[in-house]
């Protein structure tokens, strides 16, 4: 999965008073993390056409991203830091965002998500039915924007910026495979860094106002 992760990000924005740039490095830190794995050689994957139908990624050692039990880890030490920037409940969001991860990984991925470790690997593996994948990773995605939207100052450019989001997948599967598991992973930081700097600036120009700790309605005393 790759841009539905973002789902539970546009979703919770609103719960946590965290800004929306910071909840879309949240929901792919162990991405993030797996990028800088497979250049530092500590993590590895493999692509090989044909892999899954939707997706060349094997995953075929991410034992500290990949795990349910590091994800885990990750979650709470993430959902702390954050609780010192934006409070218990900022942090709470924060963990939930970087946790959903492993759990939108699940139905997609076929069984390479190890449960702990490298081992008792699980997955249903949906990106072997694309159509059904696809729906599933949009479904997630708009759920969480229409939750958002709602609350936006201006609602039509957040919808177009999901709708970027997910020409920008589609095209994706369209594009020739890296040449390198490195280069994968470079092109991977890229597009994380770039699109939570595109959701600073929608949320800027159009969405909610990220603020110093504070929830959004409370800074909108009586707004809806
Ligand atoms: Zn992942």
């Amino acid at each position: 999965m790759f841009v539905g992760h973002y789902g539970p990000g546009f979703g919770l924005r609103r719960t946590g008073g965290v800004p929306l740039w910071v909840l879309f490095l949240a929901v792919q830190f162990v991405d993030v993390l797996l990028s800088l794995f497979i250049i530092a050689g500590v993590e590895e994957v493999r692509l090989t056409e044909g892999f899954t139908a939707s997706s060349p990624l094997d995953l075929y050692y991410a034992p500290y991203t990949h795990s349910l039990a590091a994800s885990m880890g990750w979650a709470l030490i993430l959902g702390w830091l954050g609780s010192l920037a934006w409070g218990r409940r900022g942090g709470v969001v924060i963990g939930l965002c970087v946790i959903s991860h492993w759990i939108l990984d699940l139905p997609v991925h076929v069984a390479k998500l190890p449960l702990w470790g490298n081992e008792y690997k699980v997955g249903f593996g949906l990106w072997n039915h694309p159509m059904i994948a696809f729906v599933l990773e949009a479904g997630v995605l708009l759920v969480g924007v229409a939750i958002y939207a709602r609350h936006a100052r201006s609602k039509l450019p957040i919808w177009i910026f999901s709708i970027v989001l997910l020409g920008i997948q589609y095209s994706n599967t369209l594009l020739p495979l890296p040449d390198s598991t490195r280069q994968f992973a470079v092109m991977a930081l890229a597009s994380y860094f770039g699109f939570a700097a595109a959701a600073w600036f929608v949320e800027r120009k159009w969405g909610q106002q990220p603020d110093s700790g504070g929830r959004w309605d409370t800074l909108h005393p009586g707004a809806p």
